[in-house]
């Protein structure tokens, strides 16, 4: 790993706000990087997507109102110390404070800082105990730092308790290793996931210049031995933040068949707003994608709230509200509706047109057959979500 400033100047020329952000992160935030990732910085172009990935500049450490430690509100949702367990269904399991590669966005860098102190066997098997003692969840996301920075015996260990629990039925495995460390996924590895079907490898793209032949095997390793791979992205200013980068980025993934999952508007963590975008800047690239392309490209655009609010996902406004058919909304020119009386809703169309779509008469939704297909109705409430 590459980590002090002396290591860094070795390979790109420093300008002199990275070489402040070096001297401002040391002792707050973990710098380091993999000789790999290093080997795809732009040693002349400051605007290097990567290098900004990864060296800190002097705005990582000035002042940042509104900025939070715990940007997500976790740590109120910890009920042991390598849990966070927010949804109904699901938990995040922490299995290591360190990583690979030490992204300058980290949402957790609180944790990646290491103040916190490792995750060791206790912790572990402390989490495991609680994912066996609660049957609601049946999702377990695994996670940290960077879960593939333990060894194949430390998380081939922690994923084998979790999937010997009856009520897990999927796990999911949250790493930057296919990006930043391509070599760490190895047959071996592969083959140890694959036995504990069904598992998601989810992993954290960022841009099209991260999609070297080294990546895509790794992906395709883990695909060809039956192992989904997910990718989020986090939205970052001046690094992805254009419908260009993200659809190149998503047309490549899709080529190796890795499915773009989240696009992250950036999270208020300490020491990052200078890589965060406008909300209209996500949106705009989620516009700028449907229609125009596969659908398959197009992400979910979440935003995971402060105060551990959660993850909403936003949509460009298609829906322009309810209305009737003979009156198309003010101004609009070249409106469609379809011939009819019926009520319902003005949408626009991804071209821009608004299209009047009706409501159907009958509009009672209750699936009679579920009362034979679900006999059991506590089942139903299983998770407390009620349904
Ligand atoms: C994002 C997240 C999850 C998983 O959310 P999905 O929408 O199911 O992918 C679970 N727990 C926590 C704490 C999270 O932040």
């Amino acid at each position: 790993m590459l980590r002090t400033l002396a290591d860094l100047e070795a390979v790109v020329d420093l300008t002199p706000e990275e070489r402040r952000g070096m001297a401002g992160a040391a002792g707050r935030f973990r710098v380091g990087v993999t000789p790999y990732y290093a080997s795809l910085m732009d040693p002349r172009h400051p605007h290097c997507p990567v290098r900004m990935q990864v060296v800190p500049v002097a705005a990582e450490t000035g002042e940042a109102e509104g900025d939070l430690r715990d940007p997500l509100g976790e740590d109120g949702h910890r009920p042991v110390r390598s849990i966070v367990h927010k949804y109904p269904d699901r938990a995040l399991f922490l299995a290591a404070d360190h990583c690979a590669v030490y992204c300058r966005h980290c949402t957790r860098r609180r944790i990646t800082g290491g103040e916190e102190g490792a995750f060791d066997r206790d912790s572990a098997a402390e989490g495991i105990a609680w994912v066996r003692s609660h049957p609601e969840v049946r999702d377990v996301i695994v996670s940290g730092g960077d879960p593939l920075a333990l060894s194949d015996d430390r998380i081939g260990w922690i994923l084998e308790e979790l999937r010997a629990v009856p009520h897990v039925e999927i796990l999911r495995v949250a790493t930057r290793a296919p990006v930043v460390n391509p070599m760490r996924i190895t047959g071996a590895l592969a083959a140890l996931l694959r036995k504990l079907a069904p598992i998601f490898v989810v992993t954290h793209f960022n841009h099209p210049k991260e999609c070297t032949a080294e990546a895509r095997e790794a992906c395709e390793r883990l695909v060809d031995h039956g192992v989904p791979v997910e990718n989020q992205t986090v939205l970052l200013r001046r690094v992805n933040s254009s419908a260009r980068t993200i659809a190149d980025l998503n047309h490549r993934l899709l080529s190796w068949r890795v499915r773009p999952y989240y696009l992250h508007q950036g999270d208020l963590a300490e020491g990052t707003g200078h890589l965060r975008t406008p909300l209209a800047v996500g949106l705009g690239i989620l516009e700028a994608l449907r229609g125009h392309t596969s659908g398959l490209a197009v992400p979910h655009l979440a935003v995971d709230l402060p105060g551990g609010a959660g993850k909403v996902t936003l949509q460009p406004g298609w829906l322009l509200g309810p209305g009737d058919p003979a009156v198309p909304p003010a101004g609009a020119s070249g409106t469609v509706a379809p011939p009819g009386r019926a009520r319902g809703h003005w949408l626009r169309s991804w071209r821009g047109r608004p299209v009047f779509y009706p409501e159907p008469l009958e509009t009672d939704c209750t699936c009679p057959y579920d009362e034979v297909f679900y006999g059991d109705r506590a089942a139903l409430r299983r998770g407390g979500n009620g349904w």
